[in-house]
């Protein structure tokens, strides 16, 4: 190539990338104007969607078809719409408890609803037609959890099809024969893109057909259009993208779909700091969805450099909720120096539609290597072992001063039903007797830290509350109920 010919490139290469980010931009910031507002929460229902499904099928522009039922009876839709000659399959939530990607297909669905940016629509609509299969596990998605009603993980089913939400998808694949297919998923708020402190809030994979992890021109695409989509969403979430491991495994959908010649991208949702309920995140899904839509309609992708895949740094699991760093830990008077990893899990009310926390340690020594949404230096802190107190007057208790003597824990009349209160003291019961304290990963973080005889902060229920800060304006989950 000649050094004119290479400018050229570079001149015509920049003009459709910057035209690319501009829409993007004004997708990104118009994006309010389609969200689907119903779906504020994760724990959304098979019900939540159903009104919003009937509206589409009222709606000329879109063909709503029943394509099967789950388990307990609850029906697979897929929404289609386009006139375009190549079909493009999108389908979420495999895993009930994934269920970013589901509110974004119906923040998209409400995008192409709308008289908005016809241009752009009609180069996609013209080019491609859309299939979206919203919510594959209703029946998971009921009780919050990855595995459907028979206890299988859909993603293990692409073989031997048990389940009828597998059969539905492996149908709807061969009757589309999609050249592109997504497989949206949620993924763990603790990785991160590898050796950084940021959260993999967006991870793409150009799934593997076999072992060897060959590139051919199915896959190729797929990691074309990942490098597109990274390109875009670095902008909105600069070092926030990761590449999810590619390792071969035989029985998932994705890579078997990737081997019957449909170009995977798999792409999950994970953690944004302070984003409990993934909305950022699934805005985020939502600009990947439609600049990737644009790209494959367009045609411009084929053009990107394949070995800029490689460029994405990879997912890494590395991430604590709270990282506490240095802390001075005393065994017998003598003092040793640690960083403590702790996480703070989900537990669901009976009702699979609210949540309370319950944290753990989960790593203590040198995490040097580790990083936390938050990190405190406890650079010349000692943790103080909490204590108990009983006070029948649960309701009225001043924590501050509880905190500032060193009590976590009190005995007191019980609400009769909860497992936790919003308070930062745990409750306990009558016959509850405080364990000697012992710093080990398994165990429940509530403890304080001191510094010249005084106690400066509190940790409850891994929660840290600076207490020279009032607490309720503080970030605090909650603390426990123990009954006995
Ligand atoms: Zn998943």
């Amino acid at each position: 190539m000649n050094k004119r010919f290479l400018l050229l490139c570079t001149i015509i290469m920049g003009i459709s990338s910057s035209t690319a980010q501009n829409i993007t931009k004004a997708i990104y910031d118009s994006y309010d104007d389609y969200k689907e507002t119903s779906l504020n929460n994760r724990r959304i229902k098979h019900a939540d969607l159903q009104p919003l499904i009937a509206n589409f099928r009222g709606n000329a522009k879109f063909k709503v078809q029943k394509v099967g039922e789950s388990i307990q009876g609850r029906d697979l839709n897929l929404i289609s719409l386009g006139s375009g000659e190549t079909n493009i399959f999108l389908w979420s939530q495999m895993h009930g408890n994934e269920p970013t990607a589901t509110q974004a297909i119906f923040d998209l669905l409400n995008f192409f609803k709308s008289g908005d940016f016809k241009k752009e629509k009609n180069e996609i609509l013209n080019n491609l037609t859309l299939h979206f299969l919203p919510m594959l596990n209703p029946d998971g998605a009921e009780v919050f959890q990855r595995r459907n009603a028979l206890g299988v993980d859909i993603n293990r089913d692409a073989l031997r099809l048990q389940s009828p939400e597998s059969r539905a998808l492996k149908r709807v694949r061969d009757s589309l024969d999609a050249a592109f297919g997504f497989n949206l998923h949620d993924q763990s708020t603790y990785y991160n893109a590898e050796r950084t402190e940021k959260p993999a809030s967006i991870s793409y994979l150009a799934t593997a057909y076999n072992y060897e992890k060959d590139i051919n021109d199915v896959r190729a695409n797929a990691m074309k259009v990942i490098v597109f989509m990274n390109e875009i969403i670095q902008k909105y979430a600069p070092g926030q993208v990761g590449r999810y491991n590619d390792d071969f495994e035989p029985r998932a959908f994705g890579d078997n779909i990737a081997k019957w010649g449909t170009s995977l991208i798999l792409i999950e949702s994970g953690g944004y700091t302070n984003d409990i309920e993934k909305q950022e995140i699934r805005k985020l899904n939502y600009v990947s969805i439609l600049s990737a839509l644009y790209t494959i309609a367009k045609g411009s992708y084929v053009d990107i450099p394949v070995e800029d895949y490689e460029k994405i740094p990879k997912n890494d699991r590395k991430l604590f909720d709270l990282k506490i760093k240095n802390v001075t830990y005393k065994i017998s008077d003598k003092p040793y120096i640690l960083d403590l990893g702790i996480n703070r899990q989900e537990i669901d009310f009976v009702d699979h539609n609210t949540f309370y926390y319950k944290s753990t340690i989960v790593d203590q020594g040198d995490l040097s290597t580790y990083y936390g949404y938050e990190t405190f230096d406890a650079s010349g802190y000692t943790i103080v072992a909490p204590k108990l107190t009983v006070d029948k007057n649960g309701a009225e208790l001043d924590t501050k001063n509880l905190h500032k003597s060193g009590v976590a824990f009190v005995k007191t009349h019980l609400p009769k039903n909860g497992f936790a209160v919003k308070k930062p003291v745990h409750l306990v019961g009558e016959n509850f007797k405080l364990p000697d304290f012992k710093l080990s990963p398994g165990k429940e973080p509530t403890f304080f830290l001191e510094k010249d005889g005084k106690i400066k902060y509190a940790i409850i229920n891994g929660f840290l509350l600076d207490l020279s800060i009032a607490s309720d304006k503080q970030k605090f989950g909650n603390a426990l109920i123990h009954r006995n």
